[in-house]
Protein backbone atom coordinates (compact mmCIF):
# COMPACT_ATOMS: atom_id res chain seq x y z
CA UNK A 1 0.00 0.00 0.00
CA UNK A 2 1.67 3.02 -1.22
CA UNK A 3 0.88 5.63 1.98
CA UNK A 4 2.30 9.19 2.10
CA UNK A 5 1.24 10.25 5.70
CA UNK A 6 3.85 13.69 6.23
CA UNK A 7 1.94 15.53 3.57
CA UNK A 8 -0.97 15.97 6.01
CA UNK A 9 -1.25 17.25 9.33
CA UNK A 10 -5.21 16.07 9.60
CA UNK A 11 -4.99 13.53 6.74
CA UNK A 12 -3.97 10.33 5.64
CA UNK A 13 -3.58 9.89 2.29
CA UNK A 14 -2.91 6.34 0.54
CA UNK A 15 -3.35 3.90 -2.46
CA UNK A 16 -4.64 0.52 -1.20
CA UNK A 17 -4.98 -0.96 -4.31
CA UNK A 18 -4.51 -0.04 -8.00
CA UNK A 19 -6.69 3.17 -8.84
CA UNK A 20 -7.71 3.48 -5.74
CA UNK A 21 -7.24 6.62 -3.38
CA UNK A 22 -8.00 6.40 0.17
CA UNK A 23 -8.03 9.65 2.01
CA UNK A 24 -8.40 9.34 5.45
CA UNK A 25 -9.71 11.58 8.34
CA UNK A 26 -6.79 11.46 11.00
CA UNK A 27 -7.71 13.56 13.93
CA UNK A 28 -9.69 10.89 16.31
CA UNK A 29 -8.93 12.71 19.49
CA UNK A 30 -11.33 15.18 18.09
CA UNK A 31 -13.58 12.61 16.54
CA UNK A 32 -12.15 14.21 13.69
CA UNK A 33 -14.02 17.45 14.01
CA UNK A 34 -13.50 19.41 10.22
CA UNK A 35 -11.92 22.69 11.06
CA UNK A 36 -9.66 24.89 8.66
CA UNK A 37 -6.69 22.76 8.26
CA UNK A 38 -8.65 19.53 7.60
CA UNK A 39 -10.57 21.36 5.32
CA UNK A 40 -7.91 22.60 2.97
CA UNK A 41 -5.92 19.68 3.37
CA UNK A 42 -9.65 17.89 2.20
CA UNK A 43 -9.24 20.10 -1.04
CA UNK A 44 -5.48 19.46 -1.29
CA UNK A 45 -6.26 15.67 -1.25
CA UNK A 46 -9.31 15.65 -3.67
CA UNK A 47 -7.30 17.60 -6.05
CA UNK A 48 -4.75 15.18 -5.85
CA UNK A 49 -6.76 12.40 -6.76
CA UNK A 50 -8.91 14.03 -9.37
CA UNK A 51 -5.79 15.28 -11.21
CA UNK A 52 -4.01 12.03 -10.78
CA UNK A 53 -4.41 9.92 -14.28
CA UNK A 54 -3.52 6.34 -12.16
CA UNK A 55 -6.88 7.01 -9.84
CA UNK A 56 -10.16 6.20 -10.80
CA UNK A 57 -11.79 6.07 -7.58
CA UNK A 58 -11.63 7.85 -4.08
CA UNK A 59 -12.92 6.96 -0.83
CA UNK A 60 -13.17 9.26 2.08
CA UNK A 61 -12.73 7.32 5.32
CA UNK A 62 -11.94 8.26 9.27
CA UNK A 63 -9.52 7.39 11.69
CA UNK A 64 -10.77 5.97 15.46
CA UNK A 65 -14.44 5.09 16.02
CA UNK A 66 -16.39 7.84 15.00
CA UNK A 67 -16.52 8.86 11.07
CA UNK A 68 -16.94 12.68 11.88
CA UNK A 69 -18.65 15.15 15.13
CA UNK A 70 -18.74 17.84 12.44
CA UNK A 71 -17.35 21.46 12.11
CA UNK A 72 -14.86 22.19 14.88
CA UNK A 73 -16.34 25.03 17.28
CA UNK A 74 -13.22 24.69 19.48
CA UNK A 75 -11.88 28.15 18.64
CA UNK A 76 -8.43 26.10 18.18
CA UNK A 77 -6.22 26.55 14.82
CA UNK A 78 -6.72 28.85 12.01
CA UNK A 79 -10.24 30.11 12.31
CA UNK A 80 -10.20 31.48 8.55
CA UNK A 81 -8.04 30.07 5.54
CA UNK A 82 -4.87 31.78 4.15
CA UNK A 83 -5.53 34.00 1.09
CA UNK A 84 -4.05 31.27 -1.34
CA UNK A 85 -5.98 28.37 -0.09
CA UNK A 86 -8.87 29.54 -0.74
CA UNK A 87 -10.90 27.82 -3.62
CA UNK A 88 -13.97 30.17 -4.62
CA UNK A 89 -14.26 33.40 -5.90
CA UNK A 90 -16.54 35.84 -2.85
CA UNK A 91 -13.34 37.34 -1.65
CA UNK A 92 -13.60 39.72 1.15
CA UNK A 93 -12.26 39.79 5.03
CA UNK A 94 -13.69 36.86 6.86
CA UNK A 95 -13.56 39.09 9.93
CA UNK A 96 -15.05 42.38 7.69
CA UNK A 97 -18.16 44.09 9.25
CA UNK A 98 -21.45 43.23 10.30
CA UNK A 99 -22.59 40.09 8.58
CA UNK A 100 -20.36 40.31 5.84
CA UNK A 101 -17.06 38.23 6.63
CA UNK A 102 -19.15 35.56 8.05
CA UNK A 103 -21.40 35.35 5.21
CA UNK A 104 -17.92 35.11 3.33
CA UNK A 105 -16.68 32.56 5.40
CA UNK A 106 -19.52 30.40 5.68
CA UNK A 107 -19.70 30.55 1.55
CA UNK A 108 -16.30 29.40 1.14
CA UNK A 109 -15.29 26.80 3.96
CA UNK A 110 -18.56 25.23 3.94
CA UNK A 111 -21.66 25.45 1.25
CA UNK A 112 -18.90 26.24 -2.13
CA UNK A 113 -15.94 23.56 -1.02
CA UNK A 114 -18.64 20.84 -0.19
CA UNK A 115 -20.36 21.52 -3.35
CA UNK A 116 -16.85 21.57 -5.56
CA UNK A 117 -15.96 18.03 -3.78
CA UNK A 118 -20.00 16.52 -4.63
CA UNK A 119 -19.21 17.56 -7.78
CA UNK A 120 -15.77 16.23 -8.21
CA UNK A 121 -15.68 14.20 -11.30
CA UNK A 122 -14.74 11.09 -10.02
CA UNK A 123 -16.94 8.34 -7.99
CA UNK A 124 -16.09 8.82 -3.96
CA UNK A 125 -17.37 6.73 -1.62
CA UNK A 126 -17.53 7.65 2.02
CA UNK A 127 -16.57 4.49 4.28
CA UNK A 128 -18.20 5.04 8.11
CA UNK A 129 -18.07 4.33 11.29
CA UNK A 130 -19.55 5.24 14.58
CA UNK A 131 -21.02 8.67 14.79
CA UNK A 132 -21.54 11.05 12.31
CA UNK A 133 -22.97 14.65 13.73
CA UNK A 134 -24.05 17.97 12.02
CA UNK A 135 -21.63 19.13 9.31
CA UNK A 136 -20.03 15.52 9.19
CA UNK A 137 -23.25 15.01 7.64
CA UNK A 138 -22.23 17.05 4.65
CA UNK A 139 -18.96 15.09 4.16
CA UNK A 140 -21.09 12.28 3.97
CA UNK A 141 -23.83 13.28 1.35
CA UNK A 142 -20.99 14.39 -1.03
CA UNK A 143 -20.17 10.96 -1.39
CA UNK A 144 -21.76 9.20 -4.66
CA UNK A 145 -21.71 6.01 -2.42
CA UNK A 146 -21.90 5.26 1.31
CA UNK A 147 -20.75 2.17 2.87
CA UNK A 148 -21.73 1.95 6.89
CA UNK A 149 -20.55 -0.23 9.24
CA UNK A 150 -23.35 -1.74 11.48
CA UNK A 151 -22.72 0.93 14.33
CA UNK A 152 -23.10 4.24 12.37
CA UNK A 153 -25.14 6.25 13.13
CA UNK A 154 -26.44 9.89 11.86
CA UNK A 155 -27.47 13.48 13.53
CA UNK A 156 -28.03 17.02 12.22
CA UNK A 157 -28.65 18.58 16.03
CA UNK A 158 -28.00 22.05 14.16
CA UNK A 159 -32.03 23.43 14.26
CA UNK A 160 -32.74 21.32 17.54
CA UNK A 161 -29.67 22.82 19.56
CA UNK A 162 -27.72 25.59 17.84
CA UNK A 163 -31.22 27.78 16.42
CA UNK A 164 -29.80 26.99 12.58
CA UNK A 165 -32.17 25.18 10.02
CA UNK A 166 -29.48 22.12 8.88
CA UNK A 167 -26.14 22.00 8.24
CA UNK A 168 -24.85 24.33 5.09
CA UNK A 169 -25.10 21.62 2.50
CA UNK A 170 -28.43 20.94 2.70
CA UNK A 171 -28.95 18.13 0.86
CA UNK A 172 -31.98 16.75 3.55
CA UNK A 173 -35.07 16.56 1.77
CA UNK A 174 -32.82 14.59 -0.98
CA UNK A 175 -31.43 11.83 1.05
CA UNK A 176 -34.44 10.89 2.75
CA UNK A 177 -38.04 11.74 2.37
CA UNK A 178 -39.76 15.55 3.19
CA UNK A 179 -41.70 13.94 6.27
CA UNK A 180 -38.59 12.29 7.55
CA UNK A 181 -35.88 14.94 6.58
CA UNK A 182 -38.49 17.18 9.13
CA UNK A 183 -38.62 14.71 11.58
CA UNK A 184 -35.17 14.39 11.83
CA UNK A 185 -34.48 17.96 11.62
CA UNK A 186 -36.77 18.91 13.92
CA UNK A 187 -36.13 16.20 16.87
CA UNK A 188 -32.34 16.11 16.04
CA UNK A 189 -32.47 12.61 16.58
CA UNK A 190 -30.20 9.38 15.59
CA UNK A 191 -30.92 7.63 12.58
CA UNK A 192 -29.47 4.41 12.65
CA UNK A 193 -27.67 2.41 9.87
CA UNK A 194 -30.58 0.35 9.17
CA UNK A 195 -32.78 3.07 9.47
CA UNK A 196 -30.28 5.02 6.42
CA UNK A 197 -30.31 1.95 4.47
CA UNK A 198 -33.99 1.65 4.80
CA UNK A 199 -34.30 5.41 3.56
CA UNK A 200 -32.17 5.04 0.71
CA UNK A 201 -29.79 7.59 2.16
CA UNK A 202 -26.70 4.62 2.43
CA UNK A 203 -25.77 1.97 -0.06
CA UNK A 204 -24.47 -0.77 2.06
CA UNK A 205 -24.70 -1.77 6.07
CA UNK A 206 -21.54 -4.42 6.87
CA UNK A 207 -20.16 -5.56 10.32
CA UNK A 208 -17.29 -3.17 11.41
CA UNK A 209 -14.54 -5.63 10.96
CA UNK A 210 -15.61 -5.50 7.27
CA UNK A 211 -15.70 -2.49 6.91
CA UNK A 212 -12.96 -1.17 4.99
CA UNK A 213 -12.34 -4.44 3.02
CA UNK A 214 -15.93 -4.12 2.05
CA UNK A 215 -15.98 -0.34 0.77
CA UNK A 216 -12.26 -1.27 -0.96
CA UNK A 217 -13.96 -4.54 -2.86
CA UNK A 218 -16.65 -2.05 -4.02
CA UNK A 219 -13.96 0.79 -5.17
CA UNK A 220 -12.32 -1.90 -6.90
CA UNK A 221 -15.16 -2.68 -8.71
CA UNK A 222 -15.60 0.41 -10.06
CA UNK A 223 -12.17 1.16 -10.55
CA UNK A 224 -11.90 -1.59 -12.81
CA UNK A 225 -14.62 -0.18 -15.32
CA UNK A 226 -13.91 2.63 -17.76
CA UNK A 227 -13.08 5.90 -15.94
CA UNK A 228 -14.34 8.13 -18.68
CA UNK A 229 -17.62 6.34 -18.49
CA UNK A 230 -17.82 6.16 -14.47
CA UNK A 231 -17.20 10.38 -15.29
CA UNK A 232 -20.45 10.28 -17.33
CA UNK A 233 -22.26 8.31 -15.05
CA UNK A 234 -21.83 10.24 -12.45
CA UNK A 235 -22.44 13.88 -14.36
CA UNK A 236 -25.73 12.40 -16.05
CA UNK A 237 -27.19 11.07 -12.01
CA UNK A 238 -26.05 14.38 -10.49
CA UNK A 239 -27.40 16.62 -13.04
CA UNK A 240 -30.77 14.76 -12.89
CA UNK A 241 -30.69 15.63 -8.95
CA UNK A 242 -30.02 19.12 -9.47
CA UNK A 243 -32.98 19.28 -12.08
CA UNK A 244 -35.38 17.83 -9.43
CA UNK A 245 -34.04 21.26 -7.63
CA UNK A 246 -31.36 20.18 -5.37
CA UNK A 247 -28.89 23.22 -6.21
CA UNK A 248 -31.58 25.80 -5.60
CA UNK A 249 -32.84 24.34 -2.78
CA UNK A 250 -29.56 24.32 -0.97
CA UNK A 251 -28.80 28.09 -2.04
CA UNK A 252 -32.21 29.26 -0.62
CA UNK A 253 -31.56 26.87 2.61
CA UNK A 254 -28.27 28.81 2.74
CA UNK A 255 -29.92 31.97 3.52
CA UNK A 256 -32.11 30.46 5.60
CA UNK A 257 -29.30 29.21 7.53
CA UNK A 258 -27.92 32.49 7.10
CA UNK A 259 -30.93 34.25 9.08
CA UNK A 260 -30.87 31.53 12.05
CA UNK A 261 -27.23 32.47 12.67
CA UNK A 262 -28.20 36.39 12.60
CA UNK A 263 -30.91 35.78 15.12
CA UNK A 264 -28.99 33.90 17.26
CA UNK A 265 -26.54 36.90 17.03
CA UNK A 266 -29.06 39.56 17.99
CA UNK A 267 -30.50 37.85 20.63
CA UNK A 268 -27.22 36.74 22.41
CA UNK A 269 -24.05 38.22 20.88
CA UNK A 270 -22.83 34.55 19.21
CA UNK A 271 -23.97 32.93 15.92
CA UNK A 272 -25.20 29.78 17.87
CA UNK A 273 -28.87 29.94 20.05
CA UNK A 274 -26.91 29.10 23.15
CA UNK A 275 -30.13 28.46 25.29
CA UNK A 276 -30.93 25.24 22.64
CA UNK A 277 -27.64 23.75 23.29
CA UNK A 278 -27.24 21.24 25.94
CA UNK A 279 -25.49 22.49 29.24
CA UNK A 280 -21.89 21.23 29.10
CA UNK A 281 -21.46 22.33 25.35
CA UNK A 282 -23.05 25.63 26.24
CA UNK A 283 -20.43 25.74 29.29
CA UNK A 284 -17.92 25.17 26.61
CA UNK A 285 -18.70 28.00 24.29
CA UNK A 286 -19.65 30.93 26.92
CA UNK A 287 -16.26 30.41 27.79
CA UNK A 288 -14.72 30.75 24.45
CA UNK A 289 -17.28 33.32 23.67
CA UNK A 290 -15.69 34.95 26.59
CA UNK A 291 -12.41 34.69 25.79
CA UNK A 292 -13.17 36.25 22.20
CA UNK A 293 -14.54 38.67 24.25
CA UNK A 294 -11.27 39.76 26.53
CA UNK A 295 -9.38 39.64 23.13
CA UNK A 296 -7.38 36.61 24.42
CA UNK A 297 -8.51 34.33 21.31
CA UNK A 298 -8.87 36.09 18.05
ZN1 LIG B 1 -23.28 28.00 9.58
Amino acid sequence: MATEERLYEQLIYEEPAPKVARIVMNRPSRRNAQGITMTYELDDAFKRACHDDQINVIILAAAGDHFNAGHDISGEGPQNPERDQVAGLWGGDYQGKGWSGFYAREKEIYLEITERWRNAPKPTIAEIQGSVISGGMMLTWMCDLIVCSEDARFRDATAAEMGIPGAEFFQHPYEMSVRQAKEWLMTGGWMSAREAERRGMVNHVVPREELPARTLELAETIAARNPFTMKLVKQAINFAQDQMGRKASMDHAFQMHQIGHMQAMLVNGFPIDIESLPPVIRANVEKLFAARKAGTQD
